[in-house]
């Protein structure tokens, strides 16, 4: 494996709080690289330049891990969209993209493996075995390409996130397991999210938490419990839309004329960057140890969570400096003043 950095992610939790940042294949998708649908991540040969260029914003706003943009590249997935062929490059090169903006700065590179769909609790012994050969292929790849470790992400069934965890041991690398939690209180296989990250802790995961579907109001309460049953690094990633107790998901989120929100209608519930700054804060202040964002992530909301974490990262360059706007700003001349007369009627 090639050297990017020598501080692998267990050394930098021990020392404080790890900011990463996700949300790659809703980014791409409203930048035009991916379709919504399948939401399958051909970007990653169809126009590289893009993913690499969506890393470095994140990396410039303060994300220490770069996320290999493997997620739904696998062969179920590719199948769909007739791409199968390309699996085992797509998987090699959304590493490369990762490892070679990752020596930009200091940032680690994590391999990405996610809920495959092809996972059944009916019929766990079979479905197991196929979930199993789709991680250790994807995990593989990766291996060979360069990792500091391994984000199971968006795991609707603990037994699926299960076979994850050991697949990722088998490769003795640092795991991180975060749960989905698209239902009220419990996995797709009936285990509430609390007891499920125990689980995971127990079997060794080194950060267990969640990631995707609630946004920091509601996911909050959640990982705090998570945080108080289990003694190994928590994770929380949430989506920056504003969730609540009616509507505690982005899926369940409904538009003034009741149509589903997720996952086009989502721009009138999306958090500011102050909101998603306070999460970062609440999130440090409840002893959470990987601090990030999921679908919606955008690179102002990471860097606003990276300044309320009080790190300086190089897009603070140019973080906001309302003072020296000539309307808004301290020292508004005469012939302004009509604008903001205006401005506030
Ligand atoms: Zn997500």
């Amino acid at each position: 494996m090639s050297s990017r950095t020598n501080r692998g992610i267990l050394d930098r939790l021990k020392k404080g709080v790890v900011q990463g940042a996700e949300g790659y294949v809703f980014e791409l998708e409203r930048r035009g690289y991916i379709k919504a649908g399948p939401y399958v991540p051909e970007v990653v040969l169809d126009f590289p330049e893009a993913v690499k260029e969506l890393h470095r914003e994140f990396l410039r706003a303060g994300s220490e891990v770069m996320v290999a943009l493997t997620y739904y590249a696998h062969r179920e997935k590719l199948r769909d969209v007739g791409r199968e062929n390309d699996l085992e490059f797509m998987n090699r090169q959304a590493v490369r993209l990762a490892n070679e903006v990752a020596r930009e700065g200091d940032a680690l590179v994590a391999g990405n493996i996610c809920n495959t769909w092809a996972y059944d609790p009916q019929n766990a012994q079979a479905s197991s075995k196929i979930v199993r050969a789709m991680y250790e292929e994807q995990l593989g790849w990766a291996l060979e390409e360069g990792i500091d470790f391994v984000i199971s992400e968006t795991n609707d069934y603990l037994g699926e996130a299960l076979i994850a965890l050991e697949v990722i041991k088998q490769l003795k690398l640092p795991a991180m397991v975060t749960l989905a939690s698209v239902q009220q209180s419990q996995t797709r296989d009936g285990y509430d999210y609390v007891e499920a990250c125990k689980i995971l802790a127990d079997h060794g995961a080194d950060i267990v938490g969640l990631n995707c579907d609630r946004g920091p109001e509601t996911m909050l309460p959640i990982i705090e419990k998570i945080r108080s049953v289990v003694s190994c690094y928590v994770a929380a990633q949430p989506v920056p839309y504003k969730t609540n107790a009616q509507f505690p998901t982005f899926e369940s989120l409904r538009t003034g004329s009741g149509e589903q929100a997720f996952p086009l209608l989502l721009e009138p519930f999306l958090c500011n960057r102050f909101e998603m700054a306070e999460f970062a804060r609440k999130a440090q202040a409840i002893g959470i140890n990987y601090i990030g964002i999921c679908c919606g992530g955008a690179p102002h909301y990471v860097r606003a969570m990276a300044e309320a974490l009080g790190k300086t990262v190089p897009a603070s360059k140019y973080s906001p400096v309302m003072e020296l706007h000539p309307v808004l700003g301290t020292h508004v001349e005469e012939k302004h003043k009509g604008f903001l007369a205006d401005w506030k009627n």
